[in-house]
């Protein structure tokens, strides 16, 4: 698996992934003699042979750069070819910890999609772990099994092209490799389904018989929710929680403050200037018929000879005309966070459950 060893160099047949910018990270693998075409530039895959990871390239003909990066899982989900909605990080990661998956755990996911979590899920259960995952859609199946032998998943996930809600989980003819307690023994299971209830009554079968399972239930709207809770009630999964994971950003800035004296000077004087505009066209109007925009005589290079009337207040602490340093000692401020808008995440409800085993066959970890 690229991503479950280390290596600093770039060398033939690597699969690299080609930072351009923010929105546009391109997988590539590279090949002797191809090149690279962007909009930024052409970049020979020979020169990137021998080059480190992380580095930046620049482009062949004297212009553009990018950054070859090594292939992780999280730079898979934010460059991959959708073929489905996909899980993004934020909800990975929290799923992963709150399954207590790691290195050598057993784990069902199904449906595959587009194969964005499986990548995070292969490789944190390690070459020791096992992954199975189920896609119904052909089309899909067969370019997520193709994905995972490029990448090299394939040495520890296992993937099937069944419908898991009509015909369960249970495999035939698993390698040997593959099978514990001969079945799947699974120690974590994942269902991103529109109708995740209609497996839950599969997978006692396939669950690990000595050990606490846990799952999660991936669905957007709360009326799935609530069919998914009935299910895993009625199947005789317990601790049931639902969580929701919103990704957004926080931002630690200063406030001015606002005197209500002020306010009110600022409304008295935004009126007075109101007024004196008002003024000042009647006065243009009626000295100069028939030019009715022009407030001085441009001939005479004059300036206008009504002056705005200054309100005295020497700043102009809440209006647009006068820039003001956050910070700026001669006000006053107070600190504050604000909220940045969402950032890219496919916000679902997480339902969480576990399976105990029964007593007799419980070992300890
Ligand atoms: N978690 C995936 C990812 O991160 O890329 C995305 C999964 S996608 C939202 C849901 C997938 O489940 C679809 O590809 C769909 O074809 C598949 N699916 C839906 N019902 C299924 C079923 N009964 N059995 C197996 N797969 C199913």
């Amino acid at each position: 698996m690229p991503f479950n060893s280390y290596k600093d160099i770039i060398e033939e047949g690597d699969l690299v992934l080609a930072y351009i910018n923010r929105n546009h990270i391109k997988p590539i693998r590279v090949t002797k003699d191809e090149i690279l075409n962007t909009r930024y530039g052409c970049f020979e895959h020979n020169e990137m042979i021998g080059m480190s990871y992380g580095e930046q390239m620049g482009g062949s003909r004297g212009y553009g750069y990018i950054y070859l990066l090594a292939f992780t899982p999280e730079l898979w989900t934010v460059s991959l070819p959708h073929r489905t909605q996909i899980v993004y990080t934020h909800d990975s990661s929290y799923i992963i910890q709150r399954l207590n998956i790691v290195s050598g755990s057993r784990v069902i996911e199904a449906g595959t999609g587009s194969g964005s979590f499986s990548h995070a899920f292969s490789r944190t259960v390690g070459l020791d772990g096992r992954l199975f995952s189920y896609e119904f859609h052909e089309p899909r199946f067969i370019e997520a099994k193709a994905e995972f032998e490029d990448h090299g998943l394939v040495k520890n996930t296992f993937i099937t092209h069944r419908d898991v809600c009509k015909d369960g989980f249970e495999l035939q003819n698993i390698p040997q490799q593959f099978v514990k307690d001969s079945g799947i023994a699974a120690d974590a299971i994942f269902l991103d389904l529109p109708s995740p209830w209609e497996a839950i009554p599969h997978l006692k079968a396939v669950a690990s018989s000595t050990r606490r399972v846990g799952v999660c239930c991936f669905s957007p709207c709360m009326e799935q929710v609530v069919k998914t809770v009935t299910a895993l009630n009625e199947n005789g999964w317990v601790d049931v929680e639902m969580v929701e994971v919103a990704g957004r950003r926080w931002e630690a800035r200063k406030e001015m403050l606002k005197d209500v004296n002020d306010v009110i000077k600022r409304l008295k004087d935004i009126q007075t200037r109101r007024n004196q505009g008002l003024e000042l066209l009647k006065q243009s109007r009626a000295s100069t018929p028939g030019e009715k925009r022009e407030a001085s005589s441009p001939e005479s290079g004059e300036a206008n000879p009504v002056k705005v009337q200054n309100t005295g207040m020497g700043f102009n602490p809440f209006g647009r005309g006068l820039r003001i340093k956050e910070g700026d000692e001669k006000f006053e401020w107070r600190d504050v966070t604000t909220i940045e808008p969402d950032i890219k995440t496919h916000t679902s409800y997480l339902t969480f459950a576990y399976l105990q085993p029964p007593p007799s066959a419980r070992v300890s970890l």
